[in-house]
């Protein structure tokens, strides 16, 4: 068998920032899906690999040549509080390839036995959190958001025990790095300021080599992540997808979503949805998530300070001016995204705010009548800029139909100032307004049906619709649809 083209980055920076850790093997792997397109992507050479080959490999019964596998080191505010010990404690890096046009993928397994960081975890996954994520990690990508993605899910024929005793199972994943905001914090709460500069040039060569064009690399790093984050919590907004465990050890420096646990989807629109049964304060509510985005990129500017100047005082000065960036960059990034989700293209400042009050009352409308956030853009999207029959099945989704009339009426004026075709505009719609989003309910039946008998056909079905979530697919309308009363999942931290 060719190796795999691995070019180990992480490992050149030392054993003070990982611990060499071989994979737990398991007894009786079996390959659930794997991901040949990624593959093909990443140049790993599968073509003489069978399936329980495949399954070798990424349950880690088989090291790859050339894999030099570790597991990270770093810290996290978890709900707030610092824990200054974490770490992969149920994940290993196999290595990293050198993609297309240099880009660096990781490449981990996640549920592949114990680690140092393990703590009192039993180093494994349950098949049920690999499913979602591979599911949700992938539809993420499809729908065009910054993600990890899913490579390989197996099940390992062992039992992990949770709330009960249930199947295990082991996700590959590739991310453009594993680098976290905790993994700054691991080393700046231990005030070990060579190591924060050695991890900063390495996040700076791996994810942001513009940066060393700029007079200070460092405030460059801290802004190019501020930018991202900022970015990339306005794509889940526009989505209403909410990621459940925002710790700073679950936000990547690469601004890809990461660490899919209890994350979910909304149905009916609710501004202050939480999802993780564990977060009790809703601390990371849908609503919350642009102000914890700061709140975690706060973290990582007091860590990076000391590269930033010597003179401590320039340095924080500088931190906060690029912190300040953020709201004004995540708003513009959500206002345009939500502008361009109803058919809206900026005309002018007085318009933009206009916009937004057009936006605002929409959300609140969805939410006083509990409408399905993404059937309503998705219905809106099919609509003409003059009232016709279609527009009832907009209306529909309200209780309050004639508000939702007259929420329609100002559309219809502001859509006046537009200048493409009506087709265009609708198609520009369609095009950013999905069809079909990863719903828990589904996710949950897909997990139900692996679980409980064995059938992965409903994962794969999904994950199918998925592949092409913006366009309307012949016979799979129900995956379009909200929960009956008696699908909608109450708790997603169930054994993750
Ligand atoms: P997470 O909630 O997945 O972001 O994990 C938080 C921390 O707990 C990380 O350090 C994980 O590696 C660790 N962890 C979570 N589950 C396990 C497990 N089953 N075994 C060992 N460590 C775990
Ligand atoms: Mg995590």
């Amino acid at each position: 068998m060719q190796a795999f083209p691995f070019n180990n980055q992480y490992l050149t920076l030392g054993e003070t920032f990982f611990r060499k850790t071989r994979p737990s093997p398991v007894s009786n792997p079996a390959l659930i899906r794997f991901n040949d397109a990624l593959a093909d992507e990443m140049g790993l050479p599968m073509q003489d690999f069978n399936a329980d080959d495949i399954a070798a490999v990424f349950s880690g019964n088989v090291v790859p040549d050339g894999a030099e596998p570790l597991a990270m080191a770093y810290s996290g505010h978890q709900f707030g509080h610092f824990s200054p010990q974490l770490g992969d404690g149920r994940a290993i890096l196999l290595g990293e390839i050198s993609g297309a046009g240099g880009a660096s993928m990781g490449l981990q397994l996640k549920g592949s036995g114990r680690t140092h960081y393990s703590r009192n975890g039993d180093g494994r996954a349950a098949l049920g959190p690999v499913l979602r994520e591979y599911l949700v990690s992938e539809a993420m990508y499809r729908l065009g958001v910054p993600t990890t993605r899913a490579l390989a899910a197996v099940t390992t024929g062992e039992e992990v025990a949770r709330e009960r005793l249930v199947p295990g199972g082991i996700i590959t994943r590739v991310a453009s790095s594993f680098v976290r905001v905790g993994t700054f914090e691991y080393f700046a709460s231990r005030g070990d300021v060579q190591s924060i500069q050695m991890l900063a040039d390495h996040v700076i060569a791996q994810n942001y080599p513009q940066a060393l064009e700029e007079e200070d690399p460092y405030a460059a790093l801290l802004q190019a992540v501020t930018d991202g984050q900022a970015s990339l919590i306005a794509r889940w907004m526009q989505l209403g997808f909410i990621h459940g465990v925002m710790n700073t050890d679950n936000m990547s420096v690469a601004g890809e979503t990461i660490d899919y646990g209890p994350c979910a989807f909304m149905d009916a629109y609710d501004h202050d949805q939480v999802f993780s049964s564990i977060d009790h304060q809703g601390r990371y509510a849908y609503s919350n998530q642009p102000a914890i985005g700061l709140w975690n990129l706060t973290r990582l500017a007091e860590c990076l300070v000391p590269l930033i100047d010597e003179n401590i005082d320039a340095a924080v000065e500088c931190a906060q001016d690029i912190l300040q960036s953020y709201r004004s960059s995540h708003e513009d990034d959500w206002l345009s995204g939500m502008c361009a989700k109803c058919g809206l293209s900026h005309v002018s400042d007085e318009v933009k705010s206009q916009d937004k009050a057009l936006i605002e009352d929409l959300l609140d409308m969805m939410a006083a009548n509990h409408a399905d956030y993404t059937l309503t853009f998705f219905n809106l999207s099919q609509l003409s800029a003059q009232p016709s029959d279609k527009d009832r099945v907009c209306t529909d989704l309200f209780g309050d139909q004639a508000q939702f009339d007259q929420w329609l009426s100002r559309w219809r004026e502001r859509l006046a100032r537009e200048t493409c075709s009506d087709e265009q505009r609708q198609a520009n719609m369609q095009s950013i307004n999905p069809v079909y989003i990863p719903r828990n309910h589904q996710i949950e039946a897909a997990i139900r049906a692996a679980e409980d008998h064995d059938d992965f056909s409903v994962f794969h079905e999904l994950h199918e619709v998925l592949e092409s979530p913006y366009v309307q697919q012949a016979g799979k309308d129900r995956y379009m649809q909200p929960p009956e009363p008696d699908e909608v999942v109450e708790c997603t931290f169930c054994g993750t």
